[in-house]
């Protein structure tokens, strides 16, 4: 069972024994501040008509290697979301599908498909901005980043930036309407 720093009925803390309560932020930087940079993304995602969601993949020295926004409504998609976008263009960069020693940032708890390629990528962990009582697979519906026996699962936080995530959210769906 997964315990979650975002779900108040859960003991706090207990999915970091390894980190402690916040997991640390790669040096010369801050999980606010690179929760910042996903924002931009999901900012310009929600100006092109997409869901505003935005991802990127940073490494242990803070180095973005990709960043992505959902592009599900401009490519046809329905499997590009920002998190799959960012592993598979932080992959490319990095020349392997392994991605070890990455966080994935992203604004929006990820659904079921992304906690799969999240596995699949093996990052070391997550850190999202709102949570998702829909579909978020991390904790909120299901615990995606647990289900398999293989290798360790990433360790997860989040609530960085969540009211700002979660804002940029509802005045999309509200101006849809
Ligand atoms: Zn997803």
């Amino acid at each position: 069972m997964r315990l979650c720093n975002v779900c108040p009925e859960e003991e706090r803390w207990r999915a970091f024994p390894a980190w402690g309560p916040e997991p640390p932020a790669p040096a010369g930087t801050s999980w606010r501040a690179l929760m910042g940079r996903a924002l931009r993304l999901a900012r310009r995602a929600a100006r092109l008509g997409e869901v505003p969601v935005g991802a990127l993949v940073v490494d242990f020295e803070g180095r973005v290697l990709a960043g992505a926004h959902n592009e599900t409504e401009t490519s046809h998609d329905p499997t590009a979301h920002a998190e799959v976008l960012a592993l598979r263009r932080a992959a490319a960069a990095a020349g392997n599908h392994r991605l070890g020693g990455c966080v994935l940032v992203v604004t929006l708890e990820p659904c079921l498909m992304c906690t799969g390629a999240i596995r699949e990528a093996r990052v070391a962990g997550v850190v999202f901005g709102a949570s998702d009582a829909r579909a978020g697979a991390v904790c909120s519906c299901l615990e995606g980043l647990d289900y398999a026996q293989t290798g360790a699962a990433p360790w997860s936080y989040g609530g960085v930036e969540a009211r700002a995530c979660a804002g940029l959210l509802q005045e999309f769906f509200r101006a849809r309407r």
